[in-house]
């Protein structure tokens, strides 16, 4: 319930932003509140705004209330910024604009899109973005920029505050100010003066002071995120350019940013990698600051002996690392080139460059991607390995530090003496040795005080090793957070912490903006606002709510997130256990039952992108299959025995509802549809006029005897669903999938019983683990049979069904999902002519699980002039959820209609899913075999 000033707050938005994108309810503003560092925060509302005009509104009524402000892009951040008790506003749908300027050089872009997909907008031009944090497929523009995020390769030279070309900004009293534009700025100058000369007058005092504007340029040689960015101030004299460069690494605390536009940097097809062991870490950095004087490498990693032992038992890693020395330390050394002659130069530097650093193990750098994704998989595992080994109910804690690159020897033995007195000795160390930038990763546990005492003495030291002995930075790319607050003045000293405070003043006078981030005036905010990790189930305790999963969820931006799904479960739990609140959980519990477990697709598209291996899809069917009665399992088993009535009552079913619909024509048997599902409160699928008709019952014929041989198995979806009206003249897939490999010159063996055979998918998907089970056991039986143990490959027509199919005894028989088939075993035995046709091609989540979804692409595209594919992840139509929640469907499909336009058809390899992306596009999608038989000239007709 929302109360006090936050109703008047929330009321005082509604004419201007939409209740549907303001929360207040307990389930929402707990999941929402999680971002993936170890403290929680749970905002009074949240809100998902859309544009300058709704932040605009927001930070106006904030002021006028006096009420706290917190922005939030992907939530990935690790120091506590990202949180918020008071308003969070989520900036990512609806902030998605790009534009890339000036041949490629430049690109300005709105907060909301991923610095991974940033890149993909540059490719054409042989660029990228500079800052390259590790999590950029998953952070966004908004938080790369305001956490001055960077990563193995950007250094200090290609982060946000190095590559900014201009930014445009909402200040809190709502005045915007875009530095691209000379009469904003002019506006600015007259409209903010007083501002501009308080920011001038911070400047001027630095200039006035040799010794600290000394320090700062120091400070900033190495990787600096902890308090403001005081470089600013000597490196930039007119106050707009401060201004544009302070809100750099500012973490929300001083200006909302609207966009940004990068000079990006050149991205080199060239590279070259080594794996360089040293038989200690004095050694590794020798050679580390040789390849830094010589600036011929793009990244060195350092991984210490800790780190690669927490790796060495992954599957791929050079089995040499089991055996280096107890103290060896590993340095990944990349070099990039624009030309493969110039690169073969740069090895033999960097080779004879630290030629005479002696190494444990002879070395050679590699250009083959294959060796070098090995090489770094060592790297990028460290962190998911380590998480992933913590004990349950406890919390993955990642540290940055810097230290001047000439120490980093040194400081590397005495951070590992810390670690060792205060009970961390099995941490691990690993980072960006080029810019002196170490992380390091242990596992804490925050349920008992003495723990939480221990990892306060532990960060006293490390703060005083940092500080007191290298003037260190205590962050070096996560931002200060709450996490390293109560310390910027130890690491800053007074005076500069004082000009920080009048930074804040001026941007914030009444200190609205993201309070308690940056600066904090509270000694113990670090250890404040821990984020409880209860122990609940197995498949879900290693998640780190790190948010990785998000882009890659259908219901994200709908309802929950797979990591909110996990927070909000395990506060259910924890609540429920701690007898806490019982209203909250109560209430809780009941919006979760839609929100968390009706709108998941359960296609565990999270578990591929999850880096710990959580998977919030089979936690859903976990509830699925718990929330069954006895009965209800019982009679799923005899469905799932009885197929061959079930399929046959479904064609009679859809059958009897085309007819209907025919008969009153499309708008007046859609009103009548509409009306009885609300009138059974959502009960009944909602029909839609891409609806199939019922199947014509698929009776295997005889196939002639031939030497290629392939088993075919038409799934129940298939034998059930037929064409569409739009495509009525045609045949079913089962008939066209049938003449196309037979023309392709097979033998078609049908499995026996055939019409009584299912994957399984149709029960396991709803929780019903029993008669999933039977439905694959007797399937895999028949398969046996059919393909002879094997002898002869087998092909599904559904994706989704050969799926669930592989993973149950994938290892056992050779399986093909179709796209997969026809571009291995069909194309080249068919006269393929492209069709005059724009298509487009959609990979459901299956085939993207089964790493099989280029083959569509490449079917398509020796079938058709030209190909669109839909980028989406899942379509959210998961089986039935498209009929009984199409709101899901629509919210993955939503910028489908944008996507196709102009195309003549749609591809793809799921009879369900077409159902929905026909009718979220408006064109007709229909299985690929249609299209490879069309291009080879193959009837189809009925
Ligand atoms: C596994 C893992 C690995 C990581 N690796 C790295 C790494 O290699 N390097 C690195 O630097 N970081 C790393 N991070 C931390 C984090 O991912 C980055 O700092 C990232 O840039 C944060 O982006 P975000 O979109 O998640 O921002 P959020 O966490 O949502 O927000 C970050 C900050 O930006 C503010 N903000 C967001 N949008 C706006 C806006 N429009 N205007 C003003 N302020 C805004 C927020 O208030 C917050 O203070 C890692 C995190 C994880 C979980």
């Amino acid at each position: 319930m929302i109360h006090g000033e936050y109703k008047s707050f929330y009321e005082a938005l509604l004419p201007i932003i939409p209740k549907e994108r303001m929360f207040h309810d307990a389930l929402s503003t707990l999941a929402y509140g999680t971002d993936a560092s170890f403290y929680r925060l749970i905002p009074k509302l949240v809100i998902r705004a859309r544009n300058e005009q709704e932040i605009t509104a927001i930070l106006q009524q904030a002021d006028r209330q006096g009420i706290p402000v917190t922005f939030r892009a992907a939530g990935t951040s690790l120091s506590g910024q990202a949180l918020s008790d008071s308003v969070l506003v989520i900036v990512s749908h609806g902030w998605q604009g790009w534009q890339v300027l000036d041949e490629g050089r430049k690109i300005r872009l709105q907060p909301g899109i991923r610095g991974g997909r940033a890149n993909t907008y540059l490719v054409r031009y042989g660029r990228k973005i500079g800052p390259d944090p590790a999590s950029i497929d998953s952070a966004m523009i908004g938080g790369i920029a305001a956490n001055n995020a960077s990563g193995m390769c950007c250094g200090t030279s290609e982060n946000s505050y190095k590559t900014i070309a201009d930014i445009r900004i909402i200040l809190p009293d709502g005045t915007v100010l875009d530095t691209a534009d000379p009469a904003s700025c002019a506006a600015f100058r007259t409209s903010h003066a007083a501002f501009l000369e308080g920011i001038a007058g911070i400047a001027a005092e630095i200039a006035a002071d040799p010794e600290l504007t000394a320090r700062i340029r120091r400070k900033y040689k190495i990787k600096n995120t902890t308090g403001y960015s005081l470089n600013a101030f000597v490196d930039y004299s007119d106050p707009i350019d401060i201004v544009k460069h302070l809100v750099i690494g500012s973490e929300g605390t001083l200006a909302f940013i609207s966009d940004i536009t990068y000079n990006t940097v050149v991205e080199h097809k060239h590279k070259a990698l080594a794996m360089i062991t040293y038989t200690n870490i004095a050694l590794a950095c020798e050679a580390v600051q040789i390849l830094k004087a010589q600036g011929l490498v793009s990244a060195v990693e350092l991984i210490d002996r800790a780190g690669v032992r927490s790796v060495d038992q992954t599957p791929g890693i050079p089995s040499f690392l089991k055996t280096i020395g107890p103290e060896s330390c590993v340095l990944l050394v990349e070099t990039r080139a624009a030309t493969a002659e110039e690169l073969s130069e740069r090895v033999a530097s960097i080779t004879a460059g630290i030629g005479n650093v002696a190494t444990e193990l002879p070395f050679a750098f590699t250009t083959d991607a294959a060796e070098q994704a090995t090489m770094w998989k060592l790297r990028k595992e460290m962190l998911p390995t380590v998480a992933g080994m913590r004990r349950s109910g406890t919390t993955a804690i990642i540290e940055d530090i810097c230290f001047p690159i000439e120490k980093l020897a040194e400081a590397t033995v005495r951070l590992r003496e810390v670690f060792a007195a205060d009970g961390y000795a099995d941490a691990v160390i690993f980072g960006h040795a080029l810019a002196g930038n170490l992380h390091f990763m242990f596992n804490q546990d925050f349920a008992t005080a003495a723990e939480v005492e221990k990892y306060k003495k532990f960060m006293d030291d490390v703060v005083k090793l940092v500080v007191d002995r290298y003037d260190g930075s205590l962050k070096a790319e996560h931002g200060t957070g709450r996490n390293m607050a109560p310390f910027v003045e130890y690491e800053w000293g007074k005076q500069a912490y004082t000009l920080m405070q009048r930074v804040k003043t001026l941007f914030d006078p009444k200190g609205l903006l993201n309070p308690g981030v940056i600066l904090n005036t509270d000694p113990l905010a670090h250890i404040s606002n821990l984020k409880p990790i209860p122990s609940t189930r197995q498949i879900v305790d290693k998640c780190m709510e790190c948010g990785f999963c998000e882009g890659y969820c259908v219901a994200e931006g709908l309802t929950l997130s797979p990591r909110q799904r996990v927070a909000a479960f395990r506060e259910i739990e924890r609540l429920k256990a701690s007898g806490e609140e019982p209203h909250r959980a109560a209430e809780m519990q009941k919006l979760f039952r839609y929100a968390g477990e009706q709108t998941c697709a359960t296609d565990s598209l999270c578990n591929l992108h999850c880096p710990v291996g959580a998977d919030a899809g089979k936690l859903i069917k976990e509830f699925r299959h718990e929330s069954h009665s006895p009965r209800g399992e019982k009679r799923a088993v005899w469905l799932a025995t009885h197929m061959a009535g079930v399929t046959s009552v479904l064609r009679g079913f859809l059958k009897c509802i085309h007819t209907l619909r025919l008969l009153f024509g499309k708008r007046v048997f859609g009103a009548l549809a509409r009306g009885l599902r609300r009138l059974t409160g959502g009960a009944l699928p909602l029909w839609n006029e891409y609806m199939p008709t019922g199947a014509r019952k698929f009776v295997p014929v005889d196939s002639p005897v031939r030497e290629r041989k392939v088993v075919y198995f038409p799934s129940c979806i298939t034998r059930s669903m037929g064409t569409t009206k739009a495509y009525s003249e045609e045949a079913e897939v089962t008939r066209v999938t049938a003449s196309l490999l037979e023309a392709a010159g097979y033998q078609i063996i049908y499995p026996e019983k055939m019409d009584s055979l299912c994957c399984g998918m149709l029960f396991s998907s709803k929780g019903y683990v029993e008669a999933g089970q039977k439905a694959s056991d007797t399937l895999k039986t028949a398969l046996l049979a059919a393909s002879e143990n094997g002898r002869y490959p087998i092909l599904c027509d559904m994706s989704p069904c050969l799926y669930t199919m592989k993973a149950n005894f994938g290892d056992v028989l050779p399986l093909y999902e179709p796209a997969e088939f026809i571009e291995r075993f069909v194309l080249d035995a068919l006269p393929v002519k492209p069709l005059n046709e724009k298509v487009a091609v959609f990979a459901v989540c299956s085939a993207k699980k089964m790493g099989v979804d280029p083959c569509l692409k490449r079917v398509a595209e020796r079938c058709a002039r030209e190909v669109v594919v839909v980028d989406s992840n899942c379509d959210g139509f998961a089986g039935d959820r498209g009929f009984l929640f199409p709101e899901l469907n629509e919210h993955g499909l939503r910028d489908l209609k944008r996507q196709v336009e102009g195309c003549d058809e749609g591809y793809a390899v799921s009879r369900t899913c077409e159902v929905g992306l026909s009718r979220n596009s408006g064109l007709v999608f229909k299985s690929i075999v249609y299209l490879v038989a069309h291009a080879a000239g193959i009837d189809t007709r009925k």
